[in-house]
């Protein structure tokens, strides 16, 4: 599927992506963006792969946009990473919000598409029904949100977490503090009619926008953290691989001879945020089970909740005190492995986080704006036999 997916894009990769890709043509009529970014998000499809083969159709120069874009994932990742702060307390006002807002109308009529502003009620729509908007219809929303409707945006950010299928803790956060003018401090976007009625092909040209947009403020965040260094493990080993929905992929990060007992691939519903990228994890579960089992030659078992218990119960099966995964970035899976590293620590049991090489490559280059990192991407990519 994303490989079917990536074909069909192919073609687009280079200038058309390059000139058309602001331009939101609506639901049903395909535009030059991807649509990548559940497979590219959960990362069943990699960015080497994506990348090389846009390059190899196109040329460095012609995509060098797309994969500018491509990397925006990455840059936030690894911004997210070494501020994990952010997260929390992105956490922390969401509750405090949801505990002010609960019965609020406006909030509701903002969700459910009834606030009378063109475009935005129908963005509310789609993205509801089919889980997807446009980067542009993304950027649109969240600005009237905020500066027009004066709406929190952590409830704002939460309602796109219920409902993309692309759900992103890094992607989504950053995206929403960023339009607030709290990411690039006192930086904002402001939604405006005409640049929406030129980018929507004359199907919006909402009135009543605000005209300004005053950037939101907050108490200063922690400075960067050091990435630690990535363990060195022995792949022989014996382990259990756990495969957590963050990075459904396991075979390229473990791509050596490793000693797995058996796989466990954990759907946990309680670690994402809406049924429309539950369905997505549930089906894209049952593949890599499949896949992970015949790759590794052990069995795979689909874990409906990802508890301490269960894996203690698998480690005991099998005789291991190890259990590896592929690197849980900054998000619910990493607050709940962290959570239950402890218990498992207590029965001898060590869980192994591994990062992907490309995110140990690309990661510490995100300390600052995406237009320090962007000076990095062309040698990165050529370490990587990207030329
Ligand atoms: C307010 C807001 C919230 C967002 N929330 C999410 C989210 O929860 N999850 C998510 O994956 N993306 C999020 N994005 C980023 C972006 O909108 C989507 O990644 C993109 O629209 C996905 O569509 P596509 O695959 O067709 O993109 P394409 O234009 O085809 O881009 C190719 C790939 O590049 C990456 N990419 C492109 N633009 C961005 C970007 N601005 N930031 C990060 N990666 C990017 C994605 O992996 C995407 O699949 C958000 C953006 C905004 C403004």
């Amino acid at each position: 599927m994303a490989l079917d997916r990536l074909d069909q894009f192919l073609p687009k990769g280079g200038r058309l992506y390059a000139a058309e890709r602001n331009t939101d043509p609506g639901p049903d009529l395909p535009g030059a963006v991807s649509r990548l970014s559940p497979y590219l998000r959960h990362r069943l499809i990699n960015k080497q792969e994506v990348i090389e083969q846009v390059v190899a159709r196109h040329n460095m120069g012609s995509a060098e946009k797309f994969i500018q874009e491509v990397l925006w994932r990455t840059y936030w990742k690894g911004w997210l990473e070494m501020r994990p702060s952010v997260w929390r307390r992105f956490l922390e006002e969401l509750d405090r919000q949801h505990d002010a807002f609960h019965d609020d109308r406006a909030i509701a009529d903002a969700m459910n598409g009834q606030t009378g502003i063109e475009g935005f009620d129908d963005w509310a729509r789609e993205l509801v029904e089919t889980g997807y908007l446009h980067n542009h219809a993304r950027m649109w929303f969240a600005s009237i949100w905020i500066f027009t409707l004066r709406l929190p945006w952590t409830l704002g950010a939460d309602f796109f977490l219920r409902h993309l299928l692309d759900a992103d803790a890094a992607s989504n956060t950053l995206s929403w503090r960023w339009v607030a003018g709290l990411q690039t401090v006192g930086k904002t976007y402001l939604a405006t009619s005409d640049n929406i009625a030129r980018y929507t092909n004359g199907r919006f040209a909402p009135k009543g926008l605000a005209r300004e947009a005053v950037a939101l403020t907050e108490a200063p965040i922690e400075p960067a953290r050091q990435l630690g260094e990535p363990p060195r493990l022995n792949p022989e080993q014996p382990s259990i691989l756990l495969v957590t929905h963050e990075d459904l992929h396991p075979e390229s990060v473990f791509d050596g001879a490793y000693a797995f007992r058996s796989i466990a691939v954990a759907s946990d519903a309680l670690l994402l945020w809406g049924d429309c990228s539950r369905h997505f994890v549930a089906a894209a579960s049952t593949d890599t089970a499949l896949r992970t089992a015949a790759h590794y030659g052990c069995p795979a078992n689909i874990i409906d909740r990802l508890d301490a218990e269960a894996l203690i119960k698998e480690a005991k099966a099998v005789g291991v005190r190890r259990i590896m995964t592929p690197y849980a970035p900054a998000g619910p899976v990493a607050d709940h492995l962290a959570r239950i590293a402890p218990m498992l620590a207590s029965e001898g049991i060590d869980l192994s986080l591994v990062r992907r090489d490309w995110d140990s490559a690309f990661w510490p280059h995100a300390k600052k704006g995406f237009f320090t990192f962007k000076e990095h991407i062309p040698a990165l990519l050529r370490m990587r036999g990207l030329t």
